[in-house]
């Protein structure tokens, strides 16, 4: 299947300069979805995974149906204050500025064994950030799951030596 059909492209979206990679109609597209998340669960499920690990908003809709698949649970890792109950927490630096992400303090334990999943993996950080979350815990990041990688904004790199497992790259 022709996944990068289904990515629209959002010239200056939500700034100047961002060239937007819009899955809605991925995620419309009763087939597309499902060969999306099957073509994810395919790369993992030798890993004896415990949680999907789901970063804010878009991860949460491609990470929870490649947890129901793989029988293992939803994790959301979100932006402050958004988490009801005590949380941990990390900062980590934007191009301009920082951000925060938080995951609640009782989400995981030593020796969990977990996919991080969001959409777009693009400079790295925010996954980067989530990984830090997931070893604090002196759990395990056995692999990710990313829909797009933006090869040309060097993620990879920064979340090295954890693997880059995404569907479509793209270098513009
Ligand atoms: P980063 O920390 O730079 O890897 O950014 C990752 C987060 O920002 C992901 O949660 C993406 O959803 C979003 N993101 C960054 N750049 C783009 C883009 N060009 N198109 C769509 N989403 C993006």
């Amino acid at each position: 299947m022709d996944l990068k059909s289904y990515i629209r492209e959002i010239p200056d979206f939500p700034k100047k300069g961002i060239n937007f990679k819009d899955i809605t109609p991925l995620l419309a597209d009763a087939k597309a979805f499902a060969y999306a998340v099957d073509a994810l669960v395919d790369s993992c499920v030798s890993k004896n995974i415990g949680y999907v690990v789901c970063i804010e908003a878009r991860g949460f809709v491609v990470g929870a149906p490649i947890a129901y698949r793989l029988g293992a649970g939803v994790i959301m890792v979100r932006k402050p204050g958004k988490l009801p109950y005590e949380c941990s927490s990390l900062s980590y630096d934007l191009e301009y500025g920082s951000a925060t992400l938080e995951i609640h303090k009782d989400a995981l334990k030593e020796g969990d064994r977990v996919i991080v999943a969001d959409d777009v993996l693009a400079t790295g950080g925010t996954a980067l950030a989530t990984i830090g979350l997931v070893q604090s815990y002196g759990a395990e990041v056995a692999g990710t799951a990313f829909l797009v990688e933006l090869s040309f904004l060097k993620g990879a790199d920064k979340i090295r030596p954890h693997a880059v497992n995404a569907l479509m790259k793209f270098d513009y």
